[in-house]
This record gives structure tokens, sequence and C-alpha cells, in this order.
């Protein structure tokens, strides 16, 4: 986790920013949640827990700062909410997510997978292809197992 944190203390230095105690209240969070796909909302209870003083209007600018930085995604299942997910370390693609619309559980695939669809999209586009983003949406093993208890 120290580890964690140096390096996007040297990420944001590199960009001449500082690791505040608020963005570190904030990058702490992520780090610790990082299963998990939380608002802004839910990461500010959560840094507020931390650093009480901290404001919601803080945690949205360390957002979108690390945003900017890439150093965590935006991403939006489709529901309207913004959600703020820590980029895996030393990955050059954004990882893919399986949402299962019953249960709303989400699971991260690291693997990239798209390789050859991106050497299709290169070489017939001629577009050259930097990052990508995927979610699937449908049923985890655990609604389809109820699913076949209950029918
Ligand atoms: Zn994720
Ligand atoms: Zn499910």
């Amino acid at each position: 986790m120290e580890h964690r944190i140096d390096r996007i203390k040297k990420q944001l230095h590199a960009q001449s920013y500082k690791l505040t105690p608020q963005r570190a209240a904030t990058v702490k969070v992520l780090l610790e949640r990082e299963e998990d796909h939380l608002s802004a909302e839910e990461i500010y209870l959560l840094v507020k827990e931390k650093a009480p003083e901290i404001g919601l209007a803080t945690v949205y600018r360390t957002l979108e700062l690390l945003s900017e930085l890439k150093i965590v995604d935006k991403i939006n299942f489709g529901d309207g909410v913004s959600r703020y997910d820590l980029r895996k370390e030393g990955a050059e693609h954004f990882h893919h997510h399986l949402v299962c619309i019953e249960c709303g559980s989400v699971e991260e695939i690291v693997e990239d997978l798209l390789e050859d669809v991106e050497k299709i999209i290169e070489n017939d586009w001629g577009f050259q292809v930097k990052d990508h983003r995927l979610t699937f949406h449908g049923l985890c093993k655990q609604c389809q197992e109820a699913k076949v208890k209950t029918s």
C-alpha cells in the first residue's frame, strides 16, 4: 500500500502536483476499496472517516485530477452514475468489466483479450488504438445458478 501511494505521489510530482493530505486520503480510499467501483459520493463518505474536514468539492477535484493523469478511470455502467476505478499498476489498457444485470455485481478481466481486434482496427481503419473500454452486461454465475434452482 505504502509503495503504491508512493508511486502515485511520483506520478503527481511528474506533472507538478503535490500529494496533499486531502489527496492522500482520497488515494488511500481508492486503494483500500480497489475491487469496488465507487461513485464520488461513496468515496467522499469514506474519505470523511479519515479526514473529517474534507469537503465533497475537494474530493471531486481530486478525482478529476486523478482521471486526467490516468491514475484512475472514470466509468459508467449505464446507470447514469460515474464511478472511479484505479488503473492496475503497469496496465497498458483499461481492464474489462462484467456487469450482472440481475444483482449488479461487477467482475474485472485484467487480460487484454483484444489483440486481434486491435490489429483489424489498425489495419482496416488505419486507426491507432491507445485504449478501450469494454463492459459486458449479463448474468453472473451466482444469478444463473439461482435461476436454475427456482425454475
Ligand atoms: Zn474495474
Ligand atoms: Zn448476479
